[in-house]
């Protein structure tokens, strides 16, 4: 708690609280298929009327909360974008549940409901300013939502280091996209119980591929601090240390061209004291390399 102690304080001055404004249905229609819009609805409303909890997916539920806060986290993301695109922010960090990257255009899973990361990609790319879209994912499950949403897509390089077996058993390296969005997938699978160094070195060095061939003029990060050491539903090592280094490069590497327009979304983190610890050093250290 010592960090978390230190760092709050510091952040409270710099860190501008936005309440964004709930996104409406028809804008989810942006990546989702009616059907899957209309599936989760009646779920949210059968959970209302029922004050039940219903299940959408193996593992996904929602509740009767769940619809207000779905629609309220993507427009937390549009919010975000909006802001940074005009300028009135230096960079957003979006603190939404529920999470997003497992979302496909027409189904529900892994906690995720619809996909937020996605959704904002889909916005800031409607904005004439904006051609070239890097989604950097470092969640320790693979963002398979996020990358079928793009797969065809050239517009999105979908970029994530994951855990290799694990849920949901996608990204694999051979997954690269498709059609003209062939070679704009890249997958890091890596083992469990790795030194942390192994995890950062990866991340770093497949970044720099990535950059190799892609310049983004708008850049989103899938922020899973279920990759940290203490997580339960993971194997990876990362550390506070780590997750600066990790948001620093995706900051750093990618100001040449995206000139620090840098939007980033929470997604898994199930050890409550470590996420806190984590995000509190995400956020530190944007605030001190987007300046
Ligand atoms: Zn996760």
């Amino acid at each position: 708690m010592g960090a978390l102690e230190r760092t709050l304080p510091d952040l409270h001055e710099d860190v501008l609280p936005i309440l964004a404004e709930p996104a409406l249905e028809p804008d989810l229609e942006m990546v989702h298929t009616r059907n899957h819009i209309g599936r989760v609805r009646s779920a949210c409303e059968q959970a209302l009327e029922t004050g039940q909890i219903i299940k959408v997916d193996d593992d996904t539920v929602v509740s009767p909360g769940s619809w207000n806060a779905a629609l309220a986290a993507v427009g937390c993301g549009f919010a975000a974008v909006r802001d940074v695109l005009s300028g009135r922010q230096l960079g957003g960090f979006c603190p939404i549940r529920p999470p997003g990257h497992h979302a496909t255009q027409d189904r529900a899973m892994g906690f995720c409901l619809f996909n937020n990361v996605a959704l904002a990609a889909r916005r800031a790319l409607a904005n004439p300013s904006v051609s070239r879209v890097l989604i950097a994912d470092w969640d320790v499950h693979h963002g398979n939502g996020t990358q079928d949403i793009f797969y065809e897509d050239p517009s999105v390089f979908f970029f994530s280091m994951h855990q290799s077996p694990l849920y949901p058993g996608t990204g694999a390296v051979t997954e690269t996209g498709r059609g003209s969005g062939e070679g704009f997938t890249r997958n890091l699978p890596m083992a469990p119980g790795l030194p942390s160094s192994q995890y950062v070195g990866a991340f770093l060095e497949g970044l720099d591929h990535v950059l190799n061939g892609f310049e983004p003029d708008f850049v989103l990060i899938s922020a899973g601090f279920d990759a940290g050491i203490e997580d339960p539903l993971g194997g990876f090592t990362l550390e506070q240390d780590d997750f600066a280094i990790l948001t620093r490069a995706v900051v750093e590497k990618t100001r040449a061209t995206a000139n620090g327009r840098v939007v980033s979304f929470l997604e898994g983190g199930y050890n409550s004291a470590e996420l806190g610890r984590n995000v509190a050093s995400h956020l530190t250290t944007l605030r001190d390399v987007l300046v």
